[in-house]
């Protein structure tokens, strides 16, 4: 055994899932360090808000709420889902739920990106064994028998029993670590932008299925929305290249002008969309954590549930253990096998409703359609698919 490291733990990758992890393991033995590529800085300007949103399920509000950072939210930026509506392309077919019906309080939570690791940053200042590094970016990692060693871009090197790549799906980390991954473009890319609507939307989130991609209205505080669209690369450049009157223009038509008229505030981005598929999530002294070890479509808008899933099993094994037995192989290995069946079944069915619906094939679409009007005239699988998504 070596006689000193710089950290029990470094984990590369600041981002929501990272910053989750360093603060689900704060003011624990283990001493942590932090890298962040980017400087960390996330104060908004007073009136602006994040296009990049996420519907958090109430299994992640439980963890973030028990690491201490659900509470620093500032509520008049959170949202909650009080109803979903679904529409099919044949212009008929829907799918409802509510919390109501469900005996909930609500079926998810809306928070911006920027929030949520604002509030998680500001969890970590007062953690007594979490040292950041930001901005700082990794060069290269040596693992031996007793220690990872990173050497840093400005030449800097550091040890440690363990480290986590949480730095998102082009994952420096498992590329250093040569862990293969299976990787399928969708060939899709999701345009995100925020507006404000005419009408009062209510909590409701919409989303409809078109048979080249999938919208989604999801409700931000006020008389606003933010718009997930899933669709194909030339799709993608025309709603890119739109002014924001004739992109509000076009997103209000295609929901079939649900909430009015709308005005877009702030700018238009994308990003590509892919399956990830990792061949392991952890060697010794290494482990993945959330779009590091696997991505999924945002159909389903569970990304980041699924990451902080893994954040609460590897900070339930890391704490439970001795310090010095953080990076063993054999502790890993039971994060891993925790995690591989509920990531395994997110991965199957967020693919499975995308070719389902991207499809033109006329009798998977009289399929899918009738699919949907049936399950919204059953109860109890409603209340069934309502339960596993909040708890997901
Ligand atoms: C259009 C779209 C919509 C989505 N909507 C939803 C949704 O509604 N709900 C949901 O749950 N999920 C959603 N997702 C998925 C979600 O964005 C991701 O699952 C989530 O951001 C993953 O978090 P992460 O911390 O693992 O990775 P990232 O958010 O990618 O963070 C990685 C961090 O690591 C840092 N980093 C990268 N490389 C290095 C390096 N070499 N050294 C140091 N630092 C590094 C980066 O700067 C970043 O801070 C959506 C995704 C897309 C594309």
């Amino acid at each position: 055994m070596i006689a000193t490291t710089d950290a029990d733990l470094i984990i590369v990758g600041g981002g929501l899932v990272g910053a989750a992890l360093a603060a689900a393991l704060a003011d624990t033995p283990l001493s942590i360090l932090l890298l962040e590529d980017q400087p960390a800085v996330f104060d908004p300007p007073a009136d602006d808000w994040d296009a990049r949103i996420y519907a958090i399920s109430r299994a992640s509000q439980r963890l973030l709420a028990r690491i201490g950072a659900w509470q620093r939210l500032d509520p008049q930026r959170v949202q909650p889902v009080a109803s979903m509506r679904i529409f099919g392309d044949d212009g008929r077919s829907q799918l409802a739920f509510s919390a109501l019906e469900a005996g909930v309080d609500e079926l998810a939570v809306i928070v911006e990106n920027r929030e949520l690791l604002r509030a998680l940053w500001a969890r970590l200042a007062l953690a007594s064994n979490v040292t950041v590094l930001a901005p700082a970016k990794p060069d290269r990692l040596a693992i031996d028998a007793h220690a990872a060693r990173l050497t840093l871009v400005d030449g800097r090197e550091l040890t440690a029993r363990l480290v986590v790549g949480a730095d998102g799906a082009r994952s420096w980390v498992r590329g250093a670590c040569a862990i293969a991954v299976a990787q399928h473009a969708y060939e899709q890319f999701g345009v995100v932008a925020n507006f404000e609507c005419a009408q009062p939307h209510r909590g409701t989130a919409h989303q409809w299925f078109f048979d080249d991609g999938v919208l989604a209205w999801l409700p931000l505080p006020g008389q606003r929305l933010s718009m997930v669209w899933s669709c194909d690369a030339a799709r993608q450049r025309e709603l890119l290249a739109m002014a924001p009157s004739a992109l509000a223009e076009t997103v209000a038509a295609a929901g079939g002008r649900r909430l009015g008229d709308l005005r877009q505030t702030g700018k238009t981005a994308a990003f590509p969309l892919q399956l990830n598929h990792v061949a392991h999530m952890v060697q010794a002294r290494i482990a993945l954590v959330g779009d590091a070890a696997h991505t999924v479509h945002p159909l389903a808008g569970q990304g980041v549930n699924l990451g902080f899933g893994d954040v609460a099993e590897l900070a339930g094994i890391l704490g439970a253990e001795a310090p010095q037995r953080c990076g063993d192989y054999l502790v890993l290995r039971r994060y891993e096998r925790a995690r591989r069946e509920p990531v395994q079944l997110m991965q199957s069915v967020c693919d499975g409703l995308q070719k389902l619906f991207n499809n033109r094939n006329p009798l998977l679409k009289t399929l899918r359609n009738l699919g949907l009007g049936l399950t919204d005239q059953q109860a109890w699988l409603k209340h069934q698919l309502i339960r596993h998504a909040m708890d997901a």
